[in-house]
């Protein structure tokens, strides 16, 4: 007869209670794994922020430079 030694979990996704297995190392339940495979890496995310448009300040900066 064999033992499954399991503990009692807190998911880091939902919070939600659920059992894991002692020798696995996850952190989220089965919903928010499978949730979270289906994301790609956090590296491999767009980086933050609006997108940059080439804005002509240099050009703007040149034309009133010449004005004054
Ligand atoms: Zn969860």
């Amino acid at each position: 007869m064999t033992f499954t030694r399991v503990t009692l979990k807190v998911c880091e996704g939902c919070g939600g209670l659920w059992f894991r297995a002692q020798e696995l190392n996850e952190v989220y339940c089965a919903t928010c794994s499978t949730r979270l495979r289906a994301f790609p890496a956090p590296r491999s995310r767009r980086l933050a922020g609006r997108p940059r448009k080439n804005r002509r300040i240099t050009t703007q900066h040149a034309a009133a430079g010449r004005e004054l």
